[in-house]
């Protein structure tokens, strides 16, 4: 959640142990997809990532990207989380405090939140029931602040019953 300039030493160490564990060769690839995740502070598909190493490398495969992803996720690097549209995105794990996510249904923008209150409520909620959770994921639909703004300018113009779509935000490569 927290936009740091790093070097990200520690998590290239944590994949090369990973890569190594799994009798994997670190490549100059997987380091370049590597490199990238860490440095793209957003939430992206497979898809995603990989257009972005194509500026880098124009020679990496989908399936490199895709393997590289689930390594990462393994290490414990990167998370899967999904938003209600079939895809998988991925965000960074490792030293990333646990938040939830909003989705805006108009322009696909994801807001992460974090409240101490719905923690400890759903805590609550869990040992009432007798449950042991080990982990959750809230997620709320709605409209974000700057599309209920455009609504109201725009008269919503727009047709009626378009079909809500969630994507990831345009990523800038610096
Ligand atoms: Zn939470
Ligand atoms: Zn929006
Ligand atoms: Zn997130």
């Amino acid at each position: 959640m927290t936009k740091k300039k790093q070097d990200f030493k520690k998590e290239k160490e944590i994949f090369l142990e990973h890569i190594q564990k799994s009798g994997l060769r670190r490549t100059a690839q997987r380091d370049l997809i590597m490199e990238i995740f860490l440095r793209t502070e957003e939430h992206l598909t497979s898809e995603d990532l990989y257009w972005l190493v194509q500026k880098d490398d124009s020679t990496v495969g989908h399936t490199t990207v895709y393997r590289t992803l689930k390594l990462l996720t393994e290490a414990g690097l990167a998370r899967e989380v999904r938003f209600g549209d079939n895809k998988t995105y991925y965000e960074h794990h490792y030293n990333h405090d646990h938040h939830d996510h909003m989705i805006c249904t108009e322009c696909g923008k994801v807001i992460e939140f974090f409240s101490q209150v719905i923690e400890s409520m759903q805590d609550e909620m869990a040992d009432k029931l007798g449950f042991h959770a080990t982990h959750h994921s809230l997620r709320m639909w709605g409209v974000c602040s700057s599309c209920q703004k455009k609504k109201t300018e725009t008269h919503s113009t727009a047709p009626s019953g378009a079909q809500p779509r969630v994507r990831v935000r345009s990523v800038s490569s610096g």
